[in-house]
């Protein structure tokens, strides 16, 4: 059995009072909805002296239109909350459908789409017990000085693997920090470093308050597709969102297409909009600049043996996954996974 070591727990009623708990002790973390700091905290990923939860911040959950058509989602906000939102399901249904196929239903109850957007990169070699690291030598992210993944590397290359994170891309999605300076809000796109150690620009003792997104076309329709082993629990080997604004006359106006579990950040494919854009949906054109989609992501992505699944299956599945669930997005039939 994996015990947690000791720490202290501190249960503020606000951001203020959570905010100079947290800088008040070298090393505190903030822990979310804790699906994923327990079982880190157990592998001794993470051994915090004070672990400071948000549980008791009533502000920081709830979904809410706020000015101009934006959304609202509270940083506490339950996955399971953002998944069966009719709010989010109408303006954001990338977003609704990531969050449902994050883990399993408890999980999802429990876990939260602040937790989601800040969770840590992941690695076959890192995501371990102690003693499974300690006898493989650790390496670079935790407690070592060489990487399993790349040999010779001098780069962490641990997977983004959080859900939400690409549909939020394919959303313009901002997110509130607070911090000891106050708030400041940040385009998600600008949120990421390309490195598995820590792959956010967080300002010290800054905490995620809220996730806002803005109005999207009258013809906006988004999907996502998540590749994993079991039809439910596991983390992505693959996940793709999917947004595209549809005019009147049924043409493609705008589409952006974001992968995830590749590399330290997600990843948008580059020329996507312009391959898709001005096709009519349901035309052989339209299938056609699909095709030339899918194959464009299957160019720039490079999955590596970072996280489990043979990386070159993998890589052949960004093409089935891209054609997937650009369709499912024309058809509002996603989102896409075997059960
Ligand atoms: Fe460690 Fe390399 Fe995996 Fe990073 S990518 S967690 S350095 S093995």
């Amino acid at each position: 059995m994996l015990r947690l070591p000791q720490f202290e727990v501190a249960t503020p009623s606000t951001v203020r009072e959570a905010i100079e708990l947290y800088t008040s002790v070298e090393g505190a973390l903030i822990v979310a909805g804790g699906t994923d700091l327990v079982p880190n905290m157990k592998h001794e990923l993470f051994t915090p002296p004070l672990v400071v939860s948000l549980a008791n911040i009533a502000s920081l959950r709830g979904i809410a239109r706020i000015d101009k058509g934006w959304l609202s989602i509270g940083a506490m906000t339950t996955l399971a909350d953002v998944a069966t939102s009719d709010l989010v399901t109408a303006q954001a249904p990338a977003l609704a459908q990531a969050t449902g196929l994050v883990a399993g239903p408890q999980l999802r109850a429990m876990g939260t789409l602040g937790g989601n957007v800040l969770l840590d990169t992941r690695c076959q070699w890192y995501n371990q017990t102690y003693f499974w690291r300690q006898a493989l030598g650790f390496c670079l992210k935790k407690d070592g000085s060489k990487c399993h993944v790349v040999e010779g590397g001098s780069k962490c290359v641990a997977a983004a693997s959080n859900d939400s994170a690409p549909a939020l891309m394919t959303l313009g999605a901002i997110l509130v920090f607070e911090g000891p300076a106050g708030r400041r809000s940040v385009p998600i796109d600008d949120l990421w470093l390309a490195d598995g150690i820590v792959n956010k620009r967080l300002e010290p003792g800054e905490i995620l308050v809220e996730i806002q997104i803005p109005p999207t076309a009258p013809g906006h329709r988004g999907a996502y597709g998540k590749l994993r082993e079991r039809g439910s629990i596991d983390f992505p080997l693959l996940g793709v969102a999917v947004a595209l604004d549809v005019d009147n006359k049924s043409k493609i106006e705008r589409a952006d297409v974001v992968l995830t579990a590749l590399q330290a950040r997600p990843l948008r494919i580059k020329r996507a909009h312009e391959t898709l854009v001005g096709h009519e949906v349901g035309t052989s054109e339209c299938a056609t600049a699909i095709e030339v989609t899918a194959e464009l992501a299957h160019k720039q992505c490079h999955p590596m043996p970072n996280i489990l699944g043979d990386h070159d299956w993998r890589r052949e599945m960004v093409t089935v996954y891209v054609r997937r669930t650009l369709k499912a997005a024309i058809d509002r039939s996603g989102p896409v996974h075997h059960v």
